[in-house]
């Protein structure tokens, strides 16, 4: 048979429908394609497990504790009764080992647990044992008859996802198991190996075939521990070779505009700069301008914590733009940031005479019209807006550079309806980030990018003093802010407001701001929430800005709101119910200035662990990344900044929050095989070839421009 032949057979098996699996049948198989979205053997097997339970030994109830998360008991049932009434009704079994007796309790199922019991039966039991006056007892506890395959223990229980249909129809995940040997049993000969001999080695990898076995069903856990160590490493390395292919293409395929006059950057130079640049802003924008000449497009991702000055960065990088002929754009996922940043930048583009317009969605259809006409005619030199810029009516004379701030919420496929603006040549694009992320989440997210990062902020900045009160010391916190007062200082009370506790969260906002009015009766307020009118939003702010007012107490919606510079206390109001993130954002809003500024997060007396961490790490630190790295070790990368909904990041095995190191080696294998061999012609990486064009829908990804 040619290669191409055995290639076809072997999709062909795990093509095969899932009902044709023994143990399977039509009904089950209806099942797992409506729960599971499983229908063939192919889906089955990649149909991974998200954690393992430890079989591998039995303990005695006399040694039991509550640390356990679960134990496994060898017994005999004795008898049993049933006790409580109605819904507290429940049966209470007496499980002994010889050394104690341990209670397990069912709630439900009563009647099906009456009837097929076996008294003076020997059983293994599973579970979560709690104490409880005295006594152990395990709840619905996992009960199986002895027998061969588990008398000694000695294995590892993988735990599948499921649903609650499939567990009322007993599909739990040992029954998976069961399906799994019995394809794994079968499928040996038609696993392919997807990654290169010399990978394998180099990493001490184990075969694929091997990693499924062991993942599905692990022998020990050395070999489980081998079999997650290699599907992660595959994982990462095909997330980051697509990528890294992209990125090649990018610089090989597409040229850019070469940016070599500098006037007004010169210009701007000698007779404008407002301040000294920061070391990190000049060595950014010398990475910018070096991919401005190259001849090829640049893709290039700005980082830079709040503060930390990237505003100037993109004017300038805009400046380069403009001197060769060519317009730029700035596009911010809401009004308000577009606001900011058209202010911003309209500052330093008044000093150059450069013309500088917003586009959002509440502009005005007249001026609209004009702005769309002195953009093609090229009279508009930057244009600044929301996801109005990509409206197919918006277009350039010559659209030199574009600058997406984005906080993660702009896809790749936005990036590519901007870069379209200009049908002669992909303009280029600078991709600026405020909220730093973690390195492997930037990584992954976008692998496909040049980073820089603006790890500096400007000088004279004082860095901000964070501080954690309790509730109970309300009032030496408000003896400290009538002392900021005085000096002139105005404040930020910043109170939580989430959509599923609404009306309480008002009511918190509204107490909280009635007793700051006690408390400073001569001071002027403002207040400021989601609820109110835009109008009157933006009247509390503006009164505030022209420091009118003195203390702004508001929910979150000020966390992208207006830069104060005189604002220099933020206080934080059950800080134990903001993540990290978003605290760091928050704090963001003060230290702008000269002045001292601080952060005082008050929280309830009694906190949870994690709650504890995040706070203490807000107190200790100030960097934005290492913030970063603590919230993806505390909530995963899946909740960071909504990437799992947004559906840019689908790892099966890996996690970023764990397996940096197996991330860097995965990604440096990928960039060396696509620089010695882009092609993919060497022997050595036909599997990667195979793989690849395997993977349908990756295949379409890869030859894709994006
Ligand atoms: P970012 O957008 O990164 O959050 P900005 O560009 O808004 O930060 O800058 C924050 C503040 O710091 C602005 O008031 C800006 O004028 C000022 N700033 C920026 N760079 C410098 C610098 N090198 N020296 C002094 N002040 C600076
Ligand atoms: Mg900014």
């Amino acid at each position: 048979m040619t290669s191409d032949a055995i290639q076809t057979v072997r999709t062909r098996f795990f093509d095969t429908k899932i009902e044709f699996l023994k143990g399977v049948g039509p009904q089950k198989a209806a099942l797992l394609n409506q729960e599971l979205g499983i229908f063939t053997f192919g889906d089955l097997i990649q149909h991974y497990p998200f954690r393992h339970e430890d079989r591998t030994v039995f303990h005695k109830i006399k040694d039991l504790n509550d640390q356990l998360p679960a134990a496994q008991i060898k017994g005999r049932l004795r008898e049993w009764t049933m006790t409580g009434e109605g819904n507290k009704k429940r049966l209470v079994a007496y499980f002994t080992d010889g050394t104690g007796i341990l209670e397990l309790v069912w709630f439900q199922s009563i009647a099906w647990y009456e009837k097929n019991l076996r008294p003076n039966t020997e059983y293994i039991v599973f579970g979560k044992p709690v104490a409880f006056g005295g006594r152990w007892s395990i709840t619905h506890p996992e009960l199986d008859l002895i027998t061969p395959e588990n008398e000694n223990g000695g294995f590892w229980q993988p735990i599948y996802p499921l649903t609650e249909k499939l567990r009322r129809k007993f599909v739990e995940s040992r029954a998976i198991s069961r399906m799994m040997r019995s394809l794994l049993e079968i499928s040996r000969p038609h696993i392919r190996e997807t990654l290169p001999e010399t990978l394998v080695q180099k990493y001490r990898l184990v075969s694929k075939a091997d990693a499924l076995w062991n993942f599905h069903l692990p022998q020990s856990a050395q070999w489980l521990h081998q079999a997650q160590r290699r599907l992660k490493f595959e994982e990462l390395f095909y997330n980051q070779f697509r990528l890294i292919k992209n990125k090649l293409l990018h610089k090989t395929e597409y040229p850019g505009m070469i940016f070599s006059h500098t006037n007004l950057v010169k210009q701007f130079y000698e007779n404008h700069l407002p301040f000294t640049l920061t070391n990190a802003q000049i060595r950014v924008l010398a990475e910018i301008h070096e991919d401005l000449k190259t001849g090829r497009q640049m893709n290039r991702l700005l980082q830079g914590d709040v503060g930390s000055g990237k505003t100037i960065v993109a004017f300038i990088s805009m400046l380069f733009a403009l001197d060769n002929d060519a317009q730029a754009c700035l596009m911010a996922p809401t009004e308000i940031l577009a606001d900011q940043h058209y202010q911003g930048l309209k500052k330093f583009a008044d000093l150059l005479g450069v013309n500088i317009c917003k586009l959002t969605g509440s502009t005005k259809k007249k001026e609209r019209e004009l702005i769309h006409k002195q953009l093609l005619d090229g009279s508009m030199h930057i244009i600044v807006g929301t996801h109005a810029l990509i409206e197919d009516i918006v277009q350039f004379k010559n659209l030199g550079l574009c600058i997406i701030d984005e906080q993660h919420r702009f896809g790749v496929a936005q990036r590519a309806k901007l870069w379209a603006k200009n049908s002669h040549i992909n303009p280029h694009m600078l991709v600026m980030t405020a909220t730093p992320i973690p390195r492997t989440l930037a990584m992954t997210l976008y692998g496909d990018l040049d980073i820089s990062a603006i790890n500096e902020l400007p000088a004279g900045r004082k860095p901000i003093k964070t501080v954690h009160r309790y509730d109970a010391h309300r009032l030496s916190v408000f003896g400290f802010l009538k002392d900021e007062i005085a000096k002139g200082r105005q404040i930020y009370m910043v109170y939580p407001l989430i959509e599923e506790s609404e009306k309480m969260d008002l009511k918190d906002l509204m107490d909280g701001y009635e007793s700051v009015s006690r408390a400073f009766p001569n001071v002027p307020l403002s207040i400021l929430h989601g609820k109110m009118k835009s109008a009157d939003k933006d009247f509390e702010m503006a009164r505030f800005v022209r420091g009118e007012t003195k203390i702004m107490v508001a929910t979150t919606v000020i966390e992208v709101g207006v830069n104060v510079p005189n604002a220099s206390v933020m206080v934080i109001e059950n800080a134990e119910r903001f993540g990290l993130s978003q605290l760091h954002q928050l704090r963001g809003r003060v230290g702008r200035g000269a002045e001292q500024s601080y952060c005082i997060l008050i929280t309830d007396y009694k906190i949870s662990k994690e709650t504890k961490l995040r706070i203490e790490t807000m107190c200790r630190t100030n960097d934005g990344f290492e913030i970063a790295e603590v919230d993806l070790q505390l909530r995963g990368p899946g909740d960071l900044s909504g990437t799992q909904q947004s559906g840019l990041l689908d790892l099966l095995v890996a996690n970023l929050a764990q397996d940096g190191e197996i991330l860097k080696a995965a990604r440096q294998s990928a960039e060396e095989i696509l620089n010695a061999d882009p092609d993919l012609l060497q022997p050595l990486n036909q599997p990667i070839r195979a793989h690849i064009e395997h993977m349908g829908k990756e295949a379409t990804n890869w030859s894709r421009i994006s």
